[in-house]
């Protein structure tokens, strides 16, 4: 088996380890990073700091930063007692960099959260939003006239059932459903597929001219997020300098194109970095060696590779990433078998009524850590000195209901480089 030697080695290419790999490699350091694109693919694109707490209430904040506080001082053991806002604005500043570099730009105000009108029609409270949605944010605020568009076809999306759900709320909004160009060849229509054909000058001058005649009155143009794989802010400028008005998206349901743009970027771009990526690839084990450092084994779907590392980053996520996993009596970590903070009986896992706005308990298991986020055993020791945990992995933090899915996970794997870097 052929060992390489590297200074960190990355478990997971969700938002958490590819976040982690970026500011790794720009600290310096040499990289392997191994894993599977995890839930990036299936997220809105919107980057949340912290939008709901506490979540019996459903207290939603308009500031984020005042409630990372709250959260900070009512819930001790969560992820963000142990970071700062500074660390979360630095963390997501070079994440944006990073995104920036290749053309997918990100717009928020920076003390507040905003309002993103979901494709089902409700609101949905974040922090940081692709810039092809801002103009949406702005106009649903501003109660704008707007037209949004739906297509023929298309069953991910509807424009009415948005514009009815939202009623009053924007009641400026218009609605408009027309065939998308070429879409009787696309079978089944799918955002996917439209966004790849928007790539296409020939498809984007066709959809202008059938916009153009219904903009009357209209201020801003929004379509379900189909504005192009590779090169959407290109595309948003273009569309909004033929028709004349605002340009948006709007989210569309699991897997979106926001998602895929996310997992396209980090995967096509990270090895600029100097990262060593070994996509959909497992690791199976990680041994600590007598010199301190890790013997981490991985391969497809047998260990074929080794890398020794003198540190490791386990971001591997809940129950869908695969860092966690339930039996039928107990939540263990899948990877090195780390302490797991749960429930002490399985009955308390889930309340009875699913519904129940406390959440489940089984959300909030996880791996818990020390300030630097190395995993602490039940006597709250640290359990390897280089090994560190971040992302939705962490106990304590129910990351769905609170909005604080991204936030948590830049968060963490930047203490976490930086306190493995002043390791060395
Ligand atoms: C439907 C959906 C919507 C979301 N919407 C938002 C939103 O609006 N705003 C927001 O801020 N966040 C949102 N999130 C959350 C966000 O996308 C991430 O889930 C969160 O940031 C945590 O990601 P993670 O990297 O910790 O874990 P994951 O994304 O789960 O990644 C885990 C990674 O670990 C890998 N892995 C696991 N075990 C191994 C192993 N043995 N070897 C190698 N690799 C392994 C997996 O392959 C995967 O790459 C959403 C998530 C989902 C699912």
């Amino acid at each position: 088996m052929p060992v390489t030697e590297r200074d960190l080695f990355v478990v997971g290419t969700g938002i958490a380890g590819m976040s982690a790999a970026v500011y790794a490699a720009k600290r310096g350091l040499s990289v392997c990073q191994a894993g599977s694109t995890g839930e990036i693919v299936f997220s809105s694109g919107l980057f949340d700091v912290m939008g709901v707490h506490p979540v019996a209430e459903k207290k939603l904040w308009e500031n984020p930063w005042e409630a990372m506080a709250a959260v900070a001082a009512d819930m001790p053991d969560h992820p963000y007692a142990h970071v700062t806002r500074e660390e979360v604005e630095k963390a997501y500043g070079e994440l944006f960099d990073f995104l920036s570099e290749f053309g997918l730009e990100y717009r928020m105000v920076k003390d507040a959260n905003s309002k993103v009108v979901t494709p089902i029609g409700t609101e949905k409270t974040t922090w940081a939003v692709p810039a092809t949605m801002w103009a949406g944010v702005e106009a649903f605020k501003n109660n704008t006239p707007a037209l949004l568009i739906d297509f023929e076809g298309l069953r991910e999306f509807s424009a009415k059932q948005v514009a009815t759900t939202l009623g009053d709320k924007w009641s400026n909004l218009k609605t408009m459903r027309i065939e998308f160009p070429d879409s009787a060849s696309m079978k089944p229509i799918l955002t996917g597929i439209m966004a790849q054909a928007m790539e296409l000058k020939e498809t984007r001058e066709k959809l202008y001219s059938l916009i153009k005649p219904h903009l009357d009155g209209v201020e801003a143009v929004g379509v379900p997020a189909i504005l192009g794989l590779y090169t959407p802010g290109e595309i948003l400028e273009e569309m909004e300098k033929e028709l004349g008005v605002k340009v948006f998206e709007l989210p569309t349901l699991p897997a979106s194109v926001p998602g895929m743009r996310l997992k396209s970027l980090f995967e096509g771009r990270i090895s600029t970095l100097g990262v060593d990526l070994k996509l959909q690839h497992k690791v199976f084990s990680i041994t600590p060696l007598n010199d301190g450092r890790y013997e981490v084994t991985f391969g497809v779907q047998a260990p074929t590779e080794k890398v020794v590392a003198k540190g490791v980053v386990l971001a591997t996520g809940r129950f869908l990433g695969g860092g966690l996993f339930a039996d039928r009596h107990h939540i263990v970590e899948t990877v090195m078998n780390l302490p797991v903070s749960q429930p002490a009986d399985r009955e308390e896992w889930h309340r009875t009524d699913l519904l129940d706005p406390r959440g489940h308990k089984v959300s909030s298991a996880g791996v818990e850590v020390d300030s630097s986020f190395r995993p602490v055993d039940e006597n709250g020791e640290v359990v390897h000195e280089r090994v560190y945990a971040v992302g939705s992995l962490l106990a304590h933090q129910d990351w769905m209901r609170m909005k604080c899915g991204t936030g948590i996970a830049v968060a963490s794997s930047l203490r976490a480089v930086e306190a493995f870097v002043a390791q060395q």
